[in-house]
C-alpha cells in the first residue's frame, strides 16, 4: 500500500453534545502527518461542514431547508479547514482544500482536471483535504447531481487518485450483522467479499445523530471499491493512531476486498 484515502465521518468529528471533537482531529492530523513523512501519499476526505456550521452559529438542530443547510455547510467549511490547517501545522504538515462536485463523474474533462490537480498536490508533499462543494451541489438525494454523502465521495476519490486503500472512520468499530444500537447480540463482521442483499438489510438502520449516510451508504461505497479491485476498511475514528495496524490488516474493523 502506497497511496491511502482516509474518509472521516461527521460522527467522528462532532460529539453528541454538538461540540467539535478536537481530540479526534488532532489524532488524525498527527497520524496522517507521520504517515506522510514515512512516504505514503495521503488524501483526507472529510465530512462535518454542516455540523461545524451549527457549532459556529450555536444552533443545535440541522435545518430541514436545503438552502439553510447549504449556508451552514459554507460557514462550517471555513472553520473546519481552519481547524485542520492549524492542527496539521503543529506537525509541520501543509494541507490544501478541494471542493468537488458531481462534475468529476459526469464530465471526463473535469475528472481529468481533478485527477491532475490531485496528483500535483500529492507530488508537492501536501495532504489534500476534500469535501463535496455542498453550497453549490443541489438535490440532496439525487445521485445524479450530488454525491449524496461523503462515503460515496471517498470511493470516488479513491478511484480518481488510483489509491490502494480507503479507510473509513466512523463512530463504530465496523459493520455488524445487525444494528448494534438496537441488538445487544450484534456481531462485528471481520471480512466482506461481496455486498449481498442480506448485508444491505443488516445495514439498514439509521446512522448516528449528526451522521447522514449510515451503514447503507458505506456499503454503496464498498460496491464502487469492489468494482475497481481496491480495498476498503471500516473502523473506529477514535483509534486512528492505530492506523499502521489497519494498513497491515491487523486491527479490529471490517475489511472489504
Ligand atoms: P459517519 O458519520 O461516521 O459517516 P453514520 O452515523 O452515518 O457515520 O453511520 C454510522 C452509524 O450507523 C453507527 O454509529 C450505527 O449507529 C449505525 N448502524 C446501523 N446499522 C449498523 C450496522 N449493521 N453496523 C454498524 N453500524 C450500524
Amino acid at each position: 500500500v502506497k497511496r491511502i484515502v482516509v474518509k472521516i465521518g461527521t460522527s467522528s468529528l462532532i460529539l453528541a453534545n454538538g461540540q467539535i471533537n478536537l481530540k479526534n482531529m488532532d489524532d488524525l492530523a498527527f497520524t496522517l502527518s507521520s504517515l506522510r513523512n514515512e512516504g505514503y501519499d495521503i488524501i483526507l476526505v472529510t465530512s462535518g461542514a454542516i455540523g461545524v456550521g451549527l457549532n459556529v452559529l450555536g444552533l443545535d438542530k440541522r435545518p430541514s431547508e436545503i438552502a439553510q443547510q447549504q449556508a451552514l455547510a459554507s460557514i462550517g467549511q471555513v472553520e473546519l479547514m481552519s481547524l485542520y490547517n492549524h492542527m496539521f501545522a503543529r506537525y509541520q504538515q501543509k494541507v490544501s482544500q478541494l471542493l468537488l462536485t458531481n462534475d468529476v463523474i459526469e464530465y471526463p474533462e473535469s475528472r481529468q482536471n481533478a485527477s491532475m490537480s490531485l496528483q500535483a498536490i500529492l507530488s508537492m508533499g501536501i495532504i489534500p483535504i476534500i469535501n463535496e462543494n455542498d453550497a453549490v451541489s443541489v438535490d440532496e438525494m439525487d445521485h445524479k447531481t450530488k454525491f449524496g454523502d461523503n462515503d460515496r465521495l471517498g470511493a470516488i476519490v479513491t478511484n480518481l487518485a488510483d489509491a490502494d486503500l480507503l479507510i473509513m472512520l466512523s463512530d463504530i468499530d465496523g459493520l455488524y450483522d445487525k444494528n448494534p444500537n438496537i441488538f445487544d447480540d450484534a456481531k462485528l463482521i471481520d471480512n466482506v467479499s461481496e455486498i449481498t442483499e442480506t448485508l444491505m438489510k443488516a445495514a439498514g438502520g439509521a446512522g448516528s445523530r449528526f451522521g447522514t449516510g449510515g451503514m447503507t451508504s458505506k456499503l454503496e461505497a464498498a460496491k464502487l471499491i469492489f468494482d475497481t479491485d481496491k480495498q476498503m476498511v471500516l473502523t473506529n475514528g477514535a483509534r486512528i493512531r492505530e492506523i499502521r495496524d489497519i494498513i497491515n490488516g491487523k486491527k479490529k474493523g471490517t475489511y472489504f476486498g
